[in-house]
């Protein structure tokens, strides 16, 4: 009899930023089938999803792929029920309405590793401020590049794992990096991002680096914040073949700005000021090759006669990318 490790990964119920949670459970000669994962349980009220005198909450297997950082182990996506079954309401995953995967997302997610002990990015000193930004963006060398062993280790751990990781890179900060997700179909693009992320959390453990989500970790002093630009089309988008298709999409953004902000994550306000590549978080815009807009159209789209997708720029790097998948199939199919 063989013993497979499944780690049954969830997100907590915490507001306004959810977090990872995981528990392993322990199968005989396991298939590595999705279908094969019984659904579990947790005790909700230590997640701040249930209470004390019902505290249990259900765990529903939604995706599965190897761990590449166990041996004989795998990682289950979960979506978090109520006892009776029904979605829970932390389950963003479950408001998503895109059962045929006609919307395909790229989620470009940015974050800083963090020195818990200075409380600082790496590459940050104890004392004061590195060199100001400017030569960190996409560097090489141990002057700017902080960190590379541990984004190395997470890139090697996505592509055995098999998500569809396009790229990485430094960012502008010091110690700050993004990778870039993409699938065709929300549910299995926010899978990924979220499987993305938990194995950043685990090697990061390994190194004593944590993560940090937060989308402005270094206030309001001249740093950037962190994003995670929306990519998306449907078939709609991508046959297009017209402006005006592309212009009645952006428009049907405009009037509910505020509904968007809500789930683009915490603190959204610091980071989206009009300064370091980004729109003010009072204003909406959408413009051609434009990176100071709310949404920008990407060169590419006139070029190839007004087909393709469009860049969401006003998520942040702590957006439950589930939720940010859900408003904008609501909007653009209000339009379409
Ligand atoms: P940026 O210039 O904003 O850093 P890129 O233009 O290099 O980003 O990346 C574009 C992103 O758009 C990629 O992550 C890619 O996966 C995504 N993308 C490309 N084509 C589509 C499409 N048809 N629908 C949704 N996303 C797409
Ligand atoms: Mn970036
Ligand atoms: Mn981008």
């Amino acid at each position: 009899m063989s013993k497979s490790k499944l780690e049954y990964i969830w997100l907590d119920g915490y507001k306004p930023t959810q977090s990872l949670r995981s528990k392993t459970k322990i199968e005989s000669d396991f298939s590595g089938k999705l279908e094969d994962c019984s659904n579990w349980s947790f005790d909700g009220s230590s997640t701040e999803q249930a209470l004390g005198g019902s505290s249990d909450c259900l765990l529903k297997p939604v995706y599965i792929i190897p761990d590449p950082l166990r041996k004989d182990a795998y990682l289950v996506m979960c979506e978090v029920l109520n006892a009776d079954g029904t979605a829970h309401v932390s389950n963003g995953r479950a408001t998503i309405e895109d059962d045929d995967n006609d919307f395909w997302f790229g989620f470009e997610q940015e974050y800083f590793l963090w020195d818990t002990e200075t409380n600082k990015p790496l590459g940050f000193p104890a004392n004061g401020y590195p060199a100001p930004q400017g030569p960190y963006y996409c560097s090489v060398g141990a002057q700017n590049a902080y960190g590379r062993e541990i984004i190395e280790e997470h890139l090697d751990a996505c592509l055995d794992a098999g998500l569809n990781v396009e790229g990485i890179n430094a960012e502008v900060a010091a110690g700050q990096w993004e990778f870039q997700i993409f699938a065709k179909g929300a549910k299995e693009a926010g899978d990924q991002i979220w499987l993305g992320r938990y194995l950043l959390e685990r090697i990061g453990e390994k190194y004593g680096v944590a993560i940090n989500w937060h989308c402005k970790p270094l206030g309001e002093l001249d740093w950037n914040g962190s994003g995670m630009h929306a990519n998306f089309s449907n078939s709609a988008l991508r046959t297009a073949g017209s402006k005006e298709v592309f212009d009645k999409v952006c428009e049907s953004f405009r009037p509910v700005v505020k509904e968007h902000i809500e789930v683009y994550g915490a603190d959204n306000h610091l980071r989206l000021t009009g300064k370091h590549e980004t729109a003010s978080i009072h204003d909406f815009s959408y413009g051609v090759s434009d990176r100071g807009a709310s949404i920008r159209i990407p060169v590419l789209v006139p070029q190839k006669g007004w087909s393709g997708y469009l860049e969401d720029r006003r998520p942040n790097s702590a957006a439950d990318p589930y939720k940010v998948a859900a408003r904008i199939i609501k909007t653009v199919k209000s339009a379409l």
